[in-house]
């Protein structure tokens, strides 16, 4: 198992978020994601925001 990261810089927010967050399992920055999207972008804790947060998830490091 690789390493997953997620990158608020790929995603497209009016906050121009520059955060990313990496774990070593899915589930793990799923969690880290969804309280991220809802403690800084105001998301609602759905299974929508889950499921779309997953399509956004990476193989590897973020970049520097
Ligand atoms: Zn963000």
């Amino acid at each position: 198992m690789g390493r997953k990261y997620i990158d608020c810089r790929d995603y497209p927010s009016e906050m121009h978020c520059t955060v990313a967050l990496s774990a070593d399992t899915e589930d793990e920055l799923l969690e880290a994601a969804v309280q991220h999207a809802v403690q800084v972008h105001q998301h609602q804790d759905t299974p929508e925001l889950r499921s779309q947060l997953k399509t956004l998830f990476k193989e590897g490091a973020p970049p520097a």
